[in-house]
């Protein structure tokens, strides 16, 4: 081909946990970076999809890129509930302005998630491939990357032509697949990849915190994906475990196969997996220890006492960043220390932050809770600031308080994926024997995978709230949960 291949990129992405109470507005899209557009688009995350789509599409000297003004993720980041209408309305309106301003193009990349949910949108990111295909013609093709975490079907794929979606959870992956992406944009852009796909659906919901892949039997349903993509070229196998946290129709495990123009091998390849996938649910389901907050407390404490530190408490189930059960069990079980990493509490940040809050103050607050019966009660700390700080968009309030603990507060929901993070607000990491965080799974890539912690202990609240794994206690109403293992007896056909 000759002359330039101009390729468009626009990045749209959230994770929506539509039982939330605060949706996602258009002002959560809109910060100091954000929307971004040409070269700081390319450059917004430079480790996952986006960096690794910009790496290889400029090893090809005749490819031009262009940043389409889009989005960054909402400073909310996960912790926040229903995109709204005016949200996605204007940020897309203004996607496809760029798009036909800056055009044509001879492909286009969508940097996705797949788990957004938009009020009165039911597949939000088909609904942006659908209005980008307007713009751009049936020719122009079409590449996207997703998180596993996606809720898809086959719509998605009838607008756009290709999806990569990682594999790994932790998403380890998310670099190579956006490499992916761009080589094979350029592929189907040069005739040279004739896309035939099979989408099935595989009638299994639940928790994420089940879902990691370090361990068997997600580990096993990864890697038969990657077997069949390592046995027959020009295989792509996404292997989407789906999202329950939001309420849309395509919830579910989601299995894609994609194959060079071969219908008949993807339709193979989707139904072995499905199959397998279905085999396993059993396992699937019961393979991960979840403890009860009490239980969990005390088997952290039996692990200090033997020596088995550091300690990893993971209340995998606080969707809102605020709740405190595991913080009210630290302090009644007398646990020594603790950091806990962190609990969201806007309105005390905000008001630390107007008070001028400084290292060596006193505080004695009430602190977390409130923002829904998933958040529980605020708890009263008495201790001293050893830091306080501005950082990343929100207000980080460091407490030292009883026994050798060490509370964060921040603005906003904190996933801790890695302990060393905690060194830029001033604390030295060897000096805590147990990491008490917010994280479900995220957390493993920097306290299980690389072998810091020797003890990790999953833990939820007793009461069936928001964010544990009891999804029946969830006021669903567009999915129907009778028709997904465990709550009900699907029909699954081979
Ligand atoms: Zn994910």
């Amino acid at each position: 081909m000759a002359g330039k291949i101009r390729i468009a990129v626009m990045h749209f992405a959230h994770e929506t946990v539509t039982f939330l109470r605060n949706d996602t507005t258009l002002s959560d899209f809109i910060y100091p970076g954000s929307p971004a557009k040409g070269e700081a688009l390319l450059k917004a995350y430079p480790k996952s999809y986006m960096g690794g789509f910009v790496k290889m599409a400029r090893e090809f000297d005749s490819v031009e890129l262009v940043g389409i003004e889009s989005p960054l993720w909402p400073k909310t980041y996960m912790g926040s509930g229903w995109v709204t209408e005016e949200a996605f309305e204007t940020l897309v309106g203004r996607m496809i302005e760029g798009l036909k301003a800056e055009g044509p193009f001879d492909g286009v990349y969508l940097s996705l998630h797949g788990a957004m949910a938009v009020r009165g949108i039911a597949r939000p990111e088909a609904e942006l491939a659908r209005r980008v295909r307007e713009v751009v013609g049936p020719k122009v093709p079409i590449a996207a990357t997703f998180d596993l975490h996606g809720n898809e079907d086959d719509e998605f794929l009838e607008h756009a032509d290709i999806g990569f979606a990682v594999k790994y959870f932790p998403h380890y992956d998310e670099y190579l697949q956006g490499e992916r992406a761009a080589r094979m944009l350029l592929r189907l852009i040069r005739g040279d990849y004739k896309p035939a796909h099979v989408t099935r659906k595989v009638p299994i919901l639940t928790a994420t915190v089940r879902m990691w892949t370090g361990a068997s039997p997600w580990a096993d349903l990864i890697q038969r994906a990657l077997t069949w993509e390592a046995r027959e070229p020009d295989v792509y196998v996404n292997v989407f475990f789906g999202f329950p946290f939001a309420d849309v129709p395509d919830v579910g495990i989601t299995i894609q196969a994609t194959t060079n123009d071969n219908a008949k091998l993807a339709a193979e390849i989707a139904k072995d997996i499905a199959d397998f996938a279905w085999r396993k649910r059993e396992p699937l389901l019961s393979s991960t220890k979840i403890s009860s907050i009490a239980e969990g407390v005390a088997l952290a404490k039996q692990a200090v006492a033997g020596g088995e530190t550091p300690v990893v408490l993971a209340d995998h189930s606080d969707r809102s960043g605020s709740a405190t059960f595991l913080l009210k069990e630290i302090i009644a079980q007398d646990l020594s220390g603790v950091i806990i990493a962190t609990i969201a509490d806007a309105k005390t940040t905000a008001k630390l932050k107007a008070d001028g809050a400084k290292a060596g103050d006193a505080f004695d607050m009430e602190i977390g809770g409130l923002v829904d019966e998933s958040a529980g009660a605020p708890v009263r700390i008495r201790g001293t600031i050893l830091n306080a700080v501005e950082g990343h968009g929100q207000f980080w309030v460091v407490v030292k308080f009883g026994r050798d603990n060490v509370l964060i507060l921040s603005t906003y929901l904190v996933q801790m994926m890695e302990p060393f993070s905690l060194a830029t607000l001033g604390l030295d990491i060897r000096t805590f024997k147990v990491f008490a965080i917010k994280s479900r799974v995220h957390f493993r890539k920097g306290f299980d995978d690389n072998a810091f912690a020797k003890t990790i202990l999953l833990v939820e609240p007793d009461q069936p709230y928001l964010g544990t794994v009891h999804l029946d206690a969830l006021p669903y109403r567009n999915v129907d949960l009778k028709k997904y293992y465990p709550y009900g007896e699907p029909k699954f056909r081979s």
